[in-house]
């Protein structure tokens, strides 16, 4: 149960007091940096039944309690995350999605169910089984049903002091703000670029400068990416964007090719990669840099030159909206055209 570098003064900060600990902490912070491991670690460090020297140490990992919780069978442990369809993504929670874009549950991850949170009054309710302390972990808690939601803050409302609940969260705006009030936020950012690559470094990762660039600085996406290989997909997409598109089709029909071959990219990641590129754009127009494809500055420029600032912002809206849709299109083909069409027109305007 380990927690990552850029944690560690965080973590020390937190278990400065352990005593003092609240019981209701709310990590909440952005994908793909560490969150879920961290509050494993924290589960770990409360329940450990013999915590080595400081009190900011991390958990022993091998007495009873850390033994059982390695091996998922802790009795004074709970986990709850969405069971249909729903195991955590890799790269711990899934892909980084641009700023403007925070709402809806995401597709192909179920909810935590209104039966999963009842099944916790019991633990929370009935005693020890070590006479202890239990914790109740819930990632990623915005995918808590609103009945669900109810029922948690009941048990919020009065927990018996020796329960700790930790919950995870990319997305607290879509908590209950009654919940969010009865839960302590720890705000966990993304590490510094050097730190990041670093690490990625350490993994195996040759191209963690450019991946942290492309996933917005989450080191966890980036190594993600790394491990199926994502960068050369992703290159595809953006060459289409970039060497001068003129013709729908012909986008269509590269990125069709992409989506068929055995690489793994859907569609929805291609909306979002194609999002991304539009959204840097209109980047390159107001601020006058780009945040994901610094490797295609040039070419950034270049199209920024010849469009329009409302266009492209028209142009990641409709992406936006038809990112909802991405899943089942009813032809593939035509969507993907279509995508085309509305980036080559947002270019366009600048040009008459
Ligand atoms: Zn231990």
């Amino acid at each position: 149960m380990k927690i990552y570098d850029w944690q560690i003064s965080l973590w020390e900060q937190l278990l400065s007091e352990p005593e003092k600990l609240p019981h209701a902490l709310l990590l909440g912070g952005p994908e793909g940096v560490g969150k879920l491991a961290f509050a494993r670690a924290l589960a770990a460090r409360l329940l450990c039944e013999n915590v080595p020297g400081e009190p900011s140490s991390l958990a022993c990992g091998s007495c009873s309690s850390c033994t059982w919780l390695l091996s998922g069978n802790h009795p004074d442990f709970r986990l709850i995350q969405p069971e249909d369809g729903a195991d955590a993504p890799a790269g711990e929670e899934g892909a980084e999605t641009p700023p403007a874009n925070a709402s809806g549950p995401k597709p192909g991850q179920g909810s935590i169910r209104i039966d999963q949170i009842r099944a916790l009054e019991d633990f929370v309710f009935v005693g020890s089984h070590r006479h202890g302390k239990r914790v109740a972990l819930i990632a990623p808690a915005e995918q808590i049903n609103p009945a669900g939601a109810n029922a948690l803050l009941k048990i919020l409302e009065e927990p018996p002091s020796s329960v700790y609940f930790i919950l995870v969260s990319s997305q607290q705006r879509r908590l209950l703000p009654t919940i969010l009030s009865r839960c302590r936020n720890i705000v966990f950012g993304r590490p510094e670029p050097n730190q990041a690559e670093r690490w990625l470094s350490a993994q195996g990762v040759g191209t963690g400068a450019e991946l942290l660039q492309l996933t917005g600085g989450a080191p966890l996406v980036a190594a993600d990416w790394a491990e199926q290989n994502r960068l050369a997909s992703y290159r595809v997409v953006i060459e289409a964007l970039a060497e001068n598109p003129r013709d729908p089709v012909a986008m269509a029909v590269k990125w069709l090719g992409l989506l068929k071959s055995e690489q793994g990219f859907a569609l929805p990641q291609l909306v979002e990669a194609v999002q991304k590129w539009v959204f840097d754009l209109s980047m390159l127009k107001i601020a006058g840099r780009c945040r994901y494809h610094g490797a295609w500055q040039n070419s950034l420029e270049r199209l920024a030159d010849k469009a329009s600032t409302t266009g492209l912002m028209a142009c990641y809206n409709d992406l936006q909206r038809i990112r909802a849709v991405a899943r089942h299109p009813l032809n593939t083909q035509l969507f993907l055209e279509d995508m085309a069409a509305r980036y080559l027109r947002a270019l366009e305007v600048g040009r008459s």
